[in-house]
């Protein structure tokens, strides 16, 4: 497991692929956040702090990589699903999905920034960052028990229940 917070890479987009394409990707899977995007987006005294603000946002979740013990990271909500702290979806469509993304390019999932489009619908992550993994390595790097992070929140939602909890199938690489 990696110990360093990854460094941002620089935003791969193509407006005109992705237009044509309609949003595939994300109808498929909403994106995961760096440590990074959290702490921009949701300013606080610290990154747990700002997590818990994501969290409460209703927009953002914890799910994670499934291993022993499991490894979660921070993703935008699965739509109708927002307001679940904890939701280990293995696809579904982001919260932030309406005909195009809500975000601006900035405020866009690290997942999303860099995703390099491609014509012929083989768009491709940066090598490294294949797969959800490459997200719960830089969370754990933080050292935030993010398995632990909603109990701090009453009245909101959360399922710690593992795998059976996921929703649809093919938890998104
Ligand atoms: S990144 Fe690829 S799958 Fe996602 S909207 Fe753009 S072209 Fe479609
Ligand atoms: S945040 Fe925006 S770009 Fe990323 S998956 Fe959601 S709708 Fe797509």
């Amino acid at each position: 497991m990696s110990t360093q917070i990854a460094m941002e890479p620089r935003a791969s987009y193509d407006h005109a692929i992705c237009a044509a394409c309609g949003g595939e990707c994300c109808r498929r899977m909403a994106g995961a956040c760096s440590p990074a995007d959290i702490a921009r987006l949701f300013p606080a005294a610290d990154l747990r702090s700002s997590v818990l603000l994501a969290l409460r946002s209703g927009r953002y979740a914890v799910d994670w990589w499934e291993a022993e013990p499991l490894i979660p990271f921070v993703r935008a909500a699965v739509k109708g699903h927002e307001g679940r702290l904890h939701h280990p979806a293995w696809a579904g469509e982001c919260t932030f999905f309406n005909g195009g993304c809500e975000l601006s390019d900035d405020d866009r999932p690290h997942q999303c920034r860099i995703l390099r489009p491609r014509e012929n619908g083989e768009c491709e992550m940066p090598p490294g960052y294949e797969s959800k993994l490459a997200y719960a390595e830089m969370w754990g790097a933080t050292g935030i028990d993010l398995m632990e992070i909603g109990l701090d929140l009453s009245g909101a939602s959360s399922d710690e229940s593992g795998t059976e909890g996921g929703d649809e199938d093919g938890h998104a690489e």
